[in-house]
């Protein structure tokens, strides 16, 4: 399923990080929009910021209706060109622009906007897939907020990629973003100080047969290395090795530990509550109809001219 327009919210009377002072648009005036991806590489270019829907137009979590983009912060660690190599990046990343204070300091300063082909109309979704897709990036991991507001970016002249994140992917990284639940079964034997109070479980589970590369750059079945084996996370973009393989209390499941994703992956069949994949799918479907008519009714109140009146006033 792909869509040619998207559902976002718009925030005419904030442009750039709020060079009209009105503060009072931190939290009103928020008009929910339905707009292609160029219009919003526009609105963003006209430096309008963007946001969720929310109830009334008023922005915050409780009032959260529905997103469909995603949007990773990148805040002076990963230089421009790297991150616009990342896998993720080059599959799904729909719109790329520079934010106020890039090249500050000589460091980048971005945002990655993954315009998705499914609505997330659940905000703890919304913010799990967030905080996946920043985990995933290892971008900022604070833009997590259901009502979080990302602020234009006069003149940065948005790239647009023509691509958008599917319904599998998206689901992905909710899995991913998930608050993962300590599990005391599942524990490793390695009381390991450095271990204990990141131990957690993730809702990701490995194969026996996947192919784990390793620090030193060889493959091998995660089901035949040895514990405490220095191994590239298989969940992240993980150029530094920063995951460790190791065992549960029995010595009976081989893991993974992810010092990145702070989240232990054990071996498939051995987890305890699967994620419920399907009733976000439910929630989905059952959201299709309200979808269509909302667009409908949102595509008669677009703003014709984005961000132009905040601008001239
Ligand atoms: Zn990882």
């Amino acid at each position: 399923m792909t869509h040619t327009t998207y559902q976002i919210s718009v925030n005419r009377r904030i442009v750039n990080k709020n060079d009209l002072n009105d503060t009072l648009a931190f939290a009103e005036g928020w008009q929910p929009a339905t707009l292609s991806a160029s219009e919003i590489a526009d609105t963003i270019n006209n430096g309008c910021a963007i946001s969720a829907q929310f109830e009334g137009g008023l922005r915050k979590a409780a009032n959260f209706q529905r997103a469909q983009f995603l949007a990773a912060d990148f805040d002076g660690d990963v230089p421009l060109e790297e991150a616009l190599r990342l896998p993720l990046v080059e599959k799904y990343a729909s719109i790329f622009h520079t934010t106020a204070s890039h090249g500050l300091e000589g460091k980048d300063r971005f945002r990655i906007i993954f315009l998705m082909d499914v609505t997330i109309a659940d905000p703890e979704n919304w913010r799990a897939a967030q905080k996946g897709l920043a985990k995933a990036l290892n971008s900022d991991p604070s833009a997590t907020d259901p009502a979080r507001l990302f602020f234009g970016s006069l003149g940065s002249n948005p790239r647009l990629f023509n691509r958008t994140i599917s319904a599998e992917a998206v689901e992905e990284l909710i899995a991913a973003g998930r608050s993962p639940k300590p599990d005391s079964d599942n524990r490793p034997e390695n009381d390991d100080a450095i271990y204990l109070p990141t131990v957690r479980q993730s809702s990701r589970t490995i194969p026996a047969e996947t192919l784990i590369k390793l620090a030193t750059g060889a493959l091998a079945k995660f089901s035949e290395i040895p514990k405490d084996t220095r191994v590239h996370c298989p969940f992240h973009e993980d150029t530094r090795a920063s995951a460790k393989t190791l065992r549960n209390r029995k010595g009976t499941a081989p893991g993974i530990w992810c010092s990145t994703c702070q989240e232990t992956f054990w071996l498939e069949g051995t987890r305890s509550k699967p994620y419920d994949f399907y009733a976000f799918e439910r929630n989905v479907k059952a959201l299709a109809t309200q979808t269509r008519l909302r667009k409908k009714a949102a595509s008669r109140s677009r703003p014709r001219s984005w961000c132009r009146s905040g601008l001239s006033g």
